[in-house]
C-alpha cells in the first residue's frame, strides 16, 4: 500500500522526502532537514502558519512558485505551511478575503510567517496601492505588526525592484524600510528568486526554529553566498577571453561569456547557475542572456544592461594569496581572468584544465 503524505493525494511520502532530500542537497543545507521537516510537517498542528500578501508587483515570484515541477515547490511547501492567507490562490475574494486575513491574524497571533510580494508606494500616501480601501502601507504595518518573522520574496518586497526603477514615481520602496523594529525578517531578491530558496528558508525554519545565516542584505547564504559569475557554466570562456559581442555572433551562438554584452554575473550573488529553473535545466545565462543583477538592488535597473560589470576576486578559501584577492577592477583582463580561474579551479578539483591556460596569456579571440 502507498503511504500517502497529508496534502497533496499524488505525492507519495517516499516521493515527498526524495524532493527534500534532493532539494536540500541542491542548496548545501543539511541532510538530515529533508527527513526532520517531513517528520516536523507530518502533524498538520506543527506547521507554520503562513500569510502571503501582494502589494505593487507582477505576481511573477508566485507564479515561478507555481508552475515548476518536478518536484513542485508549491506542492512541497503546500506539504509544509498551514497556508492561511494567499490573494492568488485562496477561492475568497472581496470583504470574505479580508475577514479571513483578520481571522488567521487573531489565531495565529505571533506565530505566523509573513510573505511578502511587491513594493510598497510611499508617494502621496502610498495611494499608488490600495486594497479593499487600504494603502499597502497601512496593511504591511498591520499585518507584520502580529508576526513572527517575514520573508521579503522577490526584489520588489526587497527593495523596491522594477517600481522603484528610473525616477520612481510612485515612491517605491522595499519592505524592509517598513518592518516593525526588531522582527526577524529574511530577503530572496530576485526577478523571480527561486522558488527552492524559499523552500530552503521553510525547511530550516522547520527544523531549526530560526532564520538561516544571511549575509549584510539579509539574504540567506546558502543561496546567496557566492557570484553567479564564480558558478558559470560560461566561466572557462570568460577565463579564455572569448567574448560574444553581439547577440547573434559567432560567439553568441557558440556559447561565449556574455561578459561584453552587459553580463552581471561578476557583482550578482544567486545560486541560479547551480539549481537553476524550470524543471532545474535552464536559466537566464544558459540561454544567451546576459545576468542583469536582479538579486542586487544596487544592480538591478540601477546599472545600465551595456556598462561593463565590476570583476570583483570571488571568494575563495583564505590561502588565496592577499594580492590575487584584490579587485580586478572594472574592466577583467584575459590574463587576470586566467589566474582567478586558475585559482577557482584548483578549489573545485577541475585545476589542470585552468593550469594548462596560464602557459600563455590568451587573446580576446573574438576581436
Ligand atoms: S561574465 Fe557572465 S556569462 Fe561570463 S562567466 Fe561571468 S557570469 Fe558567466
Amino acid at each position: 500500500m502507498v503511504e500517502r503524505s497529508l496534502l497533496t493525494p499524488n505525492l507519495s511520502r517516499r516521493d515527498f522526502v526524495k524532493a527534500l532530500g534532493t532539494i536540500t542537497t541542491a542548496l548545501g543545507l543539511p541532510m538530515t532537514m529533508a527527513t526532520d521537516a517531513a517528520e516536523a510537517a507530518s502533524n498538520v498542528d506543527n506547521r507554520p502558519p503562513v500569510i502571503w500578501l501582494h502589494f505593487q508587483e507582477c505576481t511573477g515570484c508566485t507564479e515561478a512558485v507555481l508552475k515548476a515541477t518536478h518536484p513542485s515547490p508549491a506542492e512541497l511547501i503546500l506539504e509544509l505551511v498551514n497556508l492561511c492567507y494567499q490573494e492568488s490562490l485562496m477561492a475568497d475574494f472581496g470583504h470574505g478575503a479580508e475577514e479571513l486575513l483578520e481571522k488567521a491574524m487573531k489565531k495565529y497571533a505571533g506565530k505566523y510567517i509573513l510573505i511578502i510580494e511587491g513594493s510598497i508606494p510611499l508617494k502621496d500616501n502610498g495611494v499608488y496601492c490600495k486594497i479593499g480601501g487600504k494603502t499597502a502601507i497601512d496593511i504591511l504595518k498591520h499585518v507584520s505588526a502580529s508576526a513572527a518573522a517575514v520573508i521579503n520574496l522577490g526584489i520588489c518586497a526587497t527593495s523596491g525592484g522594477i517600481a522603484s526603477a528610473g525616477s520612481n514615481p510612485t515612491g517605491a520602496v522595499g519592505a524592509p524600510e517598513l518592518l516593525p523594529e526588531g522582527i526577524p525578517y529574511i530577503s530572496l531578491p530576485g526577478c523571480p528568486p527561486n522558488p527552492y530558496n524559499l523552500l530552503g528558508v521553510i525547511m530550516y525554519l522547520l527544523n531549526f526554529n530560526k532564520l538561516p545565516d544571511m549575509d549584510s542584505k539579509k539574504r540567506p547564504l546558502f543561496a546567496y553566498g557566492t557570484l553567479i559569475h564564480e558558478y558559470c557554466e560560461r566561466r572557462a570562456h570568460f577565463d579564455a577571453g572569448r567574448f560574444a559581442k553581439e547577440f547573434g555572433d559567432e560567439g553568441h551562438r557558440n556559447g561565449f561569456c556574455l561578459y561584453k554584452l552587459g553580463c552581471k554575473g561578476p557583482e550578482t550573488h544567486a545560486n541560479c547557475s547551480a539549481i537553476k529553473f524550470n524543471e532545474g535545466i535552464v536559466w537566464p545565462i544558459g540561454n544567451g542572456n546576459p545576468c542583469i543583477g536582479c538579486t542586487e538592488g544596487d544592480v538591478l535597473f540601477k546599472e545600465s544592461l551595456f556598462t561593463y560589470a565590476k570583476v570583483a576576486q570571488p571568494r575563495l578559501s583564505s590561502n588565496v594569496p592577499p594580492a590575487q584577492q584584490e579587485d580586478l577592477g572594472d574592466r577583467a583582463t584575459a590574463s587576470q581572468g586566467v589566474l582567478v580561474g586558475a585559482i577557482i579551479g584548483a578549489a573545485v578539483g577541475a585545476g589542470a584544465v585552468y593550469a594548462s591556460k596560464l602557459s600563455k596569456e590568451p587573446e580576446d579571440e573574438n576581436k
